[in-house]
């Protein structure tokens, strides 16, 4: 896993040089829980690579979808979904960064600057009791189905703290990086909001 580990310090690397001045709002699913334990299938699981291009799909197929049920302008966030091959050491399966200004205490978000990550490895990939990285072998990993699904949620989910950026939903809590994860209001709404969408999805 050497390569690996090389390739993380240098997503590391590249971050602190190009992104260190935005904000990391965020994100994601099942943080602390282990897909290991979440999932367990008699067939054999998705690939790496099954993965990566699923998460392909996914974005092509739903992005536009989810931005009209959402209802709010696309300042160029549809072309700034990246799609990360390597496993994130926040342990976030998405995130979505922007910038914003600070102006006699109200926030404005900076159009344009809004980015998402999403990393399809965190949900194939796991801690050993060592501390080591491995993959989840393929009996114990989900589904492409289920991979399908939650890659979805996932991307509704990051479209949906955009959506909180371009109304103004998330100014209004200024503070609540300060909270635990779970009790901040962006991520309350953006967890309603992934369910809902692919709720509506699947009954058209
Ligand atoms: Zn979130």
């Amino acid at each position: 896993m050497k390569g690996f580990s090389g390739v993380l310090i240098f997503i590391v690397v590249i971050y602190v040089i190009f992104f260190s001045d935005y904000t990391q709002e965020i994100v994601e699913v099942n943080k602390t829980s282990s897909y290991t334990t979440m999932f367990t299938t008699k067939e054999k699981g998705i690939t790496d690579n099954e993965a990566m291009l699923i998460t392909e799909e996914v974005i092509e197929s739903h992005k536009h979808l989810i931005l009209q049920d959402l209802g709010v302008m696309d300042d160029g966030i549809l072309d700034r979904i990246y799609i990360v091959d390597g496993y994130p050491q926040s342990g976030f399966d998405g995130f979505c960064y922007e910038k914003h200004t600070i102006t006699n205490g109200i926030m404005t978000y900076v159009q344009g600057s809004a980015y998402i990550e999403l990393y399809p490895l965190r949900i194939l990939y796991s801690y050993n009791e060592v501390g080591e990285l491995v993959p989840i072998d393929e009996h114990h990993r989900i589904s492409k189905e289920q991979f399908r699904e939650h890659m979805t949620k996932i991307l509704a989910h990051e479209l949906r703290h955009y959506w909180q950026y371009q109304t103004g939903f998330d100014a209004q809590y200024p503070d609540q990086q300060s909270l635990p994860y779970e009790e901040r209001p962006s991520e309350i709404d953006a967890y309603a909001y992934m369910d809902e969408y692919y709720e509506s999805f699947q009954s058209k």
